[in-house]
């Protein structure tokens, strides 16, 4: 019985309800709460606290509820699957999980009867008894009960696998991990001999199987297990169930793939569309990627997930740039895959609103994310072209160029395999493979040293860190201080003394000396003692809490034990306009672009402040103008800044940015600018940070603040640069000099320049067009003349052959376009120089010639080389005459 893959979804749900289950909408791909995890990969995991004995709560629009059964339909996320997307018929990375959950209530006999009625009975799926098969853990005789017994399936069709494929999770008894786990029963649909010749007795051995799909699986958690594999029955066990959506509707609706169903029908087809590639043939591969990957992207960054290097933002990255890699290969040159975003967003958006809620910046981040890997390919296709053009066909390209390809372009082995085909020519790709583990394998050395260097401890050190606890940091209140010399170290030894002209690494008792971190620089300056003194150039802490100034004695010798004046260079306080410049900038950020705005990583120093952030896409300089608009206006507002230590905890209740990601003590320093008394008394602060580092008293210290420029960093994550005070002023005044001598020069005033110049650009544009005019009219003069009585004919064929002069390759091929079309020939060959282009009509296709072969037998008589294939070949390298010559031979020999 046909049935729509919304209505197998909505008679699952309604189904469970009908047997008492609450109905909850799908949670998000992301876990909440769950650092183990990347994404939800099965309906049961954003329940887990359930299984485990949390009093089930939820909310729904009627209220809170408590409810012991639930019924979800889950997006879920498999990374593992994603090389399966496309080469089997039955994974994808995201899928959505039917599934029924009992939290210690019902429990095997339920579960297994339900599933019974749900697949056979006619109000439900109605799907035929006799082509349902099972499987069974081996020594769950209760289950076994169940099914021939309670539900009177035929013994034969029924199967008890090991724990290695009928346990969850699995091999739990043998190998772990311990906690809840137990047996599952897999339900299996046999989709008839047409698709595939296979037994069920088949599939025993070779657990792979077309015919028999596997569309349900009950998993029956009713063990805690302990340490040596004792499992323990659990007081009350619990249920949790997953069905495909996908394959039950591929079963349903009698296809082979479920690329073919009803919701995945419309991607295709706007596959097919734009590449304007059918979805026949070999290429169908990319059209099932392209579509599942754009499927999965959208979901994920509806969620909230956004392109990075990492975690979660490196696997959409993955998948998007695999998707485009495909649609590479199908002939696509342009951004397609926010547009296949709408799509998506149209065909689900009804079960999953977020889709088509967040449809505009997910479309967004996908299209920028796009264009940047396109152009990653277009360089990639440039330096490969440049490789390839020095081989001849039947050549073989080596691993160490494809690797390279690879390492500096992210140009993918594949598109390189395609390429080089294209030519004829071969790809080393065991070579490749070499390349790229000798390249990991580097990698893994270098991380490992490093560590190593990091790791030997000197024992001075860690005697002062144990004794101290750390030094005594006093830069907050002062940039003076007198201190005593704890130790010195060079490299990692601990010196006595050190003479003028060494370089040295000084730990003080205390000091005003900041340390590098939180993006502010380490402190410099300089140490001063009876009979010499010291430059320090930068401050560091090591993990202990020790402060290392790393300075080189000037004059005098520093001896351990001496007391010592550390004071730090006056450029300081240039750096604490700059810090709390930066939370200005960053509230001003927040409430211009939006609270989706993140630190993304920051620099503070003395000459100028930097400020990383997530936004989807540039800040257009309307915005810039508004965001430093409104930092100078808290800065005229010269607010107080204040510090005070608080409970982690309660800093973050009172709403103090974190940075994501980062580890705090539990006591946290908050710097924070409430701004107005009206601020105060609202309790909205401007702004309020989780922050170690130096900052101005009052934020009219910082006296003015320019952004320099915004840029993109990566992709979601963008860049401004600013200077603040003085280096603000000069800034200012250095650009109206400029723009004081540019109007001089064109004898306008400052604000006539966008104009004038608009005039001159477009001057020039007109001038190159007559130029870029002029040159099609010298090709055109050069084709004109005679070539009309050159045409020949061989084997059937009518030919042309053309020297033209000074054209690139480009310029041949329109020109043999040009050719071909003015005098209906079946094949022209256009040479210029050394180069030749041979292009066929489409009759001559169709009668079988093939540029690419005829490109080669010219090789063959004549030298050159080159390849192609179809309608058009290319090659270099040849005599042109004894080229042209060879055409005759060429076509008749064919
Ligand atoms: P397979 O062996 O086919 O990969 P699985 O054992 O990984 O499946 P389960 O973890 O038991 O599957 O998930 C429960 C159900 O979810 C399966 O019965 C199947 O219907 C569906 N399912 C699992 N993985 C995918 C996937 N990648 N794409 C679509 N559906 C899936
Ligand atoms: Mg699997």
């Amino acid at each position: 019985m046909y049935m729509t893959t919304a209505e197998i979804r909505e008679k699952y749900l309604q189904f469970f309800q009908s047997k008492g289950h609450l109905r909850l909408p799908s949670f998000s791909v992301i876990p909440q709460d769950d650092p183990s995890l990347l994404f939800i990969n099965a309906g049961m995991t954003p329940l887990k606290p359930y299984f485990l004995g949390k009093t089930p709560i939820f909310h729904t629009p009627e209220g809170e509820k408590i409810s012991y059964r639930v019924t979800t339909c889950q997006k879920c996320v498999r990374t593992g699957d994603i090389e399966n997307v496309g080469r089997t018929n039955r994974h994808q990375t995201v899928f959505e999980m039917l599934g029924n959950f009992s939290f210690g209530d019902y429990f095997k006999k339920e579960a297994i009867l339900w599933a019974w009625e749900f697949l056979t009975d006619k109000r439900w799926l109605g799907l035929e008894p006799e082509r349902i098969y099972v499987t069974i853990y081996e020594e769950d005789d209760e289950a076994f009960e169940y099914w021939t017994q309670d539900v009177g399936l035929p013994p034969e069709r029924l199967h008890r696998f090991g724990a290695d494929e009928n346990f969850w999770p699995a091999d739990a008894p043998s190998k772990g991990p311990n906690g809840p786990c137990g047996p599952c029963s897999e339900i299996y649909y046999d989709r008839g001999p047409e698709f595939g010749a296979d037994t069920w007795a088949d599939y025993y051995q070779t657990r792979e199987s077309n015919r028999f799909v596997e569309i349900w699986n009950l998993v029956f958690p009713q063990y805690d297990r302990k340490d040596g594999g004792i499992l323990e029955p659990l007081p009350k066990p619990n249920i949790d169930t997953g069905m495909g959506l996908a394959r039950v509707a591929m079963v349903l609706q009698g296809v082979t793939d479920f690329y073919e169903t009803d919701e995945f029908k419309p991607i295709i087809a706007k596959v097919v569309e734009l590449s304007g590639v059918s979805y026949e043939g070999p290429s169908s591969l990319a059209h099932r990627v392209i579509s599942e990957h754009a499927r999965a992207v959208s979901f994920i960054l509806s969620d909230g997930a956004t392109f990075s290097n990492t975690g979660r933002g490196y696997v959409v990255r993955r998948l998007l740039r695999r998707a485009v890699r495909y649609g590479y290969l199908l002939g696509l040159r342009e951004p397609f895959m926010h547009r296949l975003a709408a799509v998506v967003a149209e065909v689900m958006g009804g079960v999953y609103p977020e889709l088509r809620e967040n449809l505009e910046s997910v479309q967004k981040q996908i299209r920028l994310e796009e264009e940047r890997f396109f152009e990653t390919l277009e360089q990639g296709v440039e330096r490969l072209d440049a490789l390839l053009s020095g081989l001849e066909p039947g050549d073989t390209l080596s691993g160490e160029e494809a690797f390279r390809l690879y390492d500096t372009y992210g140009f993918p082995l594949d598109l390189t395999l395609e390429i080089a085909d294209e030519r004829g020519i071969k790809v080393d790709t065991e070579g490749f493979q070499k390349a790229l583990e000798e390249a990991q394998e580097l990698a893994r050395q270098r991380a490992a040293f490093d560590k190593d260097v990091f790791k030997r401890p000197n024992e001075a050190l860690l005697a002062i860190a144990r004794d101290s606890g750390g030094t005594v940091f006093v830069g907050y209140e002062r940039t003076e201080e007198t201190a005593q010399v704890k130790l010195l170290l060079a490299g990692n030894q601990s010196l006595d003394e050190a003479p003028a002209g060494t370089e040295v690494q000084v730990v003080l008792d205390r000091t005003p000396f900041y340390a590098e971190g939180g993006g502010q620089i380490g402190d410099f300056g300089v140490l001063e003692w009876a009979g010499g003194w010291a430059k320090v150039s930068t401050t560091q802490k090591n993990p202990d809490g020790i402060y290392l100034h790393l300075a080189k004695v000037e004059e005098g010798t520093l001896k351990a034990g001496t007391t010592v004046r550390a004071l730090v260079d006056p450029h300081r306080r240039d750096t604490e306009k700059n810090h709390t410049a930066t939370h200005l900038l960053h509230a001003a950020l927040r409430a211009i672009l939006g609270t989706h705005v993140r630190q993304a990583g920051s620099y503070v120093g003395p000459d100028r402040l930097r400020f990383d952030f997530t936004h989807p896409e540039p800040v257009s300089p309307r915005e810039l103008a508004r965001i430093e608009l409104l930092v100078n206006r808290w800065i005229q507002g010269d607010f107080p800044v204040s510090y005070t230590y608080k409970p982690l905890e309660e800093a973050k209740k009172e709403g103090a940015m974190a940075l994501f990601g980062e580890k705090y003590a539990d006591v946290v320093r908050v710097v924070a600018v409430e701004g107005t008394a009206d601020n105060v008394a609202a309790g909205t602060a401007i702004s309020k940070e989780l922050c170690g580092g130096c900052h101005v008293r009052r934020t009219g210290e910082i006296g003015m603040f320019v952004i320099r420029f915004e840029e993109a960093v990566s992709s979601g994550v963008r860049r401004i640069e600013a200077l603040t005070g003085t280096g603000a002023v000069q800034y200012v005044r250095e650009n109206l000099d400029v723009l004081q001598a540019l109007s001089r020069e064109l004898g306008v005033n400052p604000e006539g320049l966008p104009e004038r110049l608009g005039k001159l650009q477009n001057e020039i544009k007109a001038r190159e067009k007559e130029i870029e005019r002029l040159r099609r009219e010298l090709a055109r003069a050069q084709l004109g003349g005679g070539t009309a009585s050159a045409l020949k004919e061989a084997g059937g064929y009518q030919y042309l052959a053309v020297r033209l002069e000074g054209l690139e390759v480009g310029a041949l091929r329109s020109a043999a376009d040009e050719l071909l079309d003015k005098h209906k020939a079946d094949l022209v060959a256009v040479g210029s120089g050394q180069n030749l282009v041979i292009k066929l009509s489409k009759e001559a296709q169709a009668k079988g010639l093939d540029a690419g072969a005829v490109m080669k037998r010219l090789t063959e008589a004549a030298g050159g080389r080159g390849g192609g294939k179809g309608a058009l070949a290319q090659g270099g390298g040849f005599d042109l005459e004894r080229a042209f010559a060879a055409l005759e031979g060429a076509l008749l020999s064919r």
